[in-house]
């Protein structure tokens, strides 16, 4: 919300553009619209009551995610973590009580909304209250390999064997073995932390 801390953050971002291109989907009838933050100590946890409010007004989602450890950077991100139940802290002392929804389905966001507000807040956990139970997802990411979980280093190379020529039949088997073969979650309570990519890496 801070243009000039936006700026440092996204090495060159202008807030005023990311404000008005939100505003534009809004008016060409775009829903959901969903805002991730991720918030990180000392950086922006400033942001977290000024981003709630934008929901009192407007008709959006704005989530905010605990920052999960990745590799080289692993140490910066455990202590950078502001875990979920401080930011909804924060929010209702400024804001006011903050009511759960009931949405259930595969949304890894709890979801609430302030009183009379337009739009819902939401807390995404992965440090502090893991959703791995209900996760099904699988990530491609941009270099071809089939991502088994966020938070683990193993994938399924899918781009070797298209680029071979395999079958539709042949790659079919590799994505249904590599299914089978996901974690039941991630292992950050024992400090196992990918080491492979980092999240701009796969893509979130
Ligand atoms: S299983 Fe992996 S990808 Fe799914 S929620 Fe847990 S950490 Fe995230």
């Amino acid at each position: 919300m801070d243009p000039q801390k936006f700026f440092r953050i996204t090495r060159g971002g202008r807030v005023e553009k990311v404000l008005s291109g939100i505003t534009a989907a809004e008016t060409a009838g775009l829903r959901p619209i969903k805002l991730n933050s991720v918030v990180v100590r000392g950086f922006n946890e400033d942001d977290v009551v000024p981003l709630a409010a934008l929901t009192l007004e407007r008709p959006w989602e704005v989530r905010f995610i605990e920052m999960m450890p990745f590799g080289s950077v692993g140490d910066f991100a455990e202590a950078g973590v502001v875990k979920s139940q401080e930011i909804q802290a924060a929010i209702e002392a400024a804001l006011g009580p903050l009511e759960p929804l009931d949405l259930s389905g595969g949304e890894p966001a709890r979801t609430f909304r302030l009183p009379g507000a337009s739009g819902t807040v939401g807390l995404i956990s992965p440090v502090s209250q893991p959703f791995c139970a209900k996760c099904g997802r699988l990530r491609l990411t941009a270099d071809g390999r089939l991502r088994l979980c966020l938070l683990r280093d193993d994938e399924a190379d899918l781009l070797t064997p298209l680029r071979r020529g395999a079958t539709y039949d042949e790659i079919k088997e590799i994505f249904r073995t590599a299914a089978y073969r996901r974690p039941f979650g991630h292992a950050l309570a024992e400090k196992m932390f990918p080491q492979a990519r980092v999240m701009i890496q796969i893509g979130g």
